[in-house]
């Protein structure tokens, strides 16, 4: 099967080369990842404007992998590109392979299940990451959170423990709530020698109680939830005084598969949803685009330049003239993504 099956052969190959130290999650996530990687971008048919469109530019940092790999490629692509990005760390335990299944789209997965992967990998491999703790990020690479702070990148809190903030949140009380948050802000503060400015809720999880808590940490904005616009939470009553800056665009493993959408024609959609007078945040993922699709994302960059298209950190939004109006977060399911996510909603709703 592997032989026939270029998808297959790739994952075999990133299992041969023998990253003995790797924990099994990290092969896994990879060859994941990497067997969605095989085509690549080939060309846009997006009308040039003329006009200077700006892209804040979102990097979620979920994993022990993402960072160790993920986050250095994305340096080197982005300082190549001459771009300035807004990171968002996780910094505590890395339990993802918990969440590895719903990672990937159903319809890749059973893709993957018809190639037979289960058979290549063994179940014992592709269960194992989820039987034990997983390594605390923050403690073996704080050097990869401290070298995107040296290159001026802007540096924000995702999670202490991924997992357990999307999977538990709905249960978590406000003490729960506000030690998880200080533990990655504390983290994150010893890691970098300076607290950091921002935070994005992983996943998208977030509640009333989570922006209450949240006005407690010296953060200039948070952005935790999806939307469309730049807005000051009310939350019973009151107008916190943190600004959401909203994702405005969807990821790549919501939209894959879905309406057409290719990976081929991935990077011509996203610039297709980009304009002019709209707020435009794109939210990748380092272990996505930092690791097999960084070709894909290199080439969305680069095509984007050819435009005139200019990518920031989400904090220099802030600076922008237009007015900030108060609005609310409220969970909705969104489409491609499993569970609900916080959504940007007008307070008359
Ligand atoms: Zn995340």
């Amino acid at each position: 099967m592997s032989g026939k099956n270029p998808d297959l052969r790739n994952c075999v190959n990133i299992i041969s080369v023998g990253r003995d130290s790797f924990p099994v999650l990290d092969k896994l996530y990879g060859s994941f990842c990497l067997a969605i990687s095989i085509k690549f971008f080939a060309g846009s048919s997006m009308t040039h404007t003329g006009e200077t469109l700006r892209v804040g530019l979102r990097i979620d940092v979920d994993t022990f992998s993402g960072t160790r790999f993920g986050v250095p490629a994305l340096l080197e692509t982005l300082k190549r590109n001459n771009i300035k990005a807004s990171f968002f760390f996780s910094v505590g335990p890395d339990n993802m392979g918990r969440h590895l299944w719903r990672l990937l789209r159903p319809a890749f997965l059973k893709k993957m299940l018809r190639s037979n992967a289960a058979s290549l990998y063994g179940w014992d491999i592709l269960l194992r990451g989820t039987l034990w703790p997983g390594p605390k990020i923050g403690e073996k690479l704080g050097y990869v959170i401290r070298a995107a702070a040296a290159a001026e990148h802007e540096i924000g809190l995702h999670a202490w423990d991924h997992h357990a903030w999307q999977s538990r949140l709905d249960r978590m009380n406000g003490q729960a709530v506000d030690q998880h948050i200080r533990q990655g802000f504390d983290c994150l503060t010893k890691i970098i020698a300076a607290s950091p400015v921002c935070s994005a809720a992983p996943s998208w999880k977030c509640s009333d109680l989570v922006l209450d808590k949240k006005e407690q940490f010296p953060f200039q904005y948070n952005s935790d939830c999806r939307g469309t616009g730049i807005f000051y939470p009310m939350v019973n009553g009151r107008q916190l005084s943190q600004p959401q800056i909203p994702a405005t665009l969807p990821t790549y493993d919501e939209v894959i598969g879905t309406g057409g959408i290719t990976h081929d024609t991935y990077n011509d959609y996203i610039l297709s949803l980009l304009g002019p007078g709209k707020l435009n945040i794109l939210t990748i993922h380092a272990e996505v685009e930092g690791m097999a699709l960084n070709s894909l994302f290199e080439r969305f960059l680069e095509t984007a330049r050819s435009r005139g298209i200019a990518f920031h950190p989400l904090g220099s939004f802030l600076n922008d003239s237009m007015p900030i109006e108060p609005g609310r977060i409220v969970p909705e399911e969104i489409p491609g993504r499993e569970g609900w996510v916080g959504v940007q909603a007008p307070l008359s709703r």
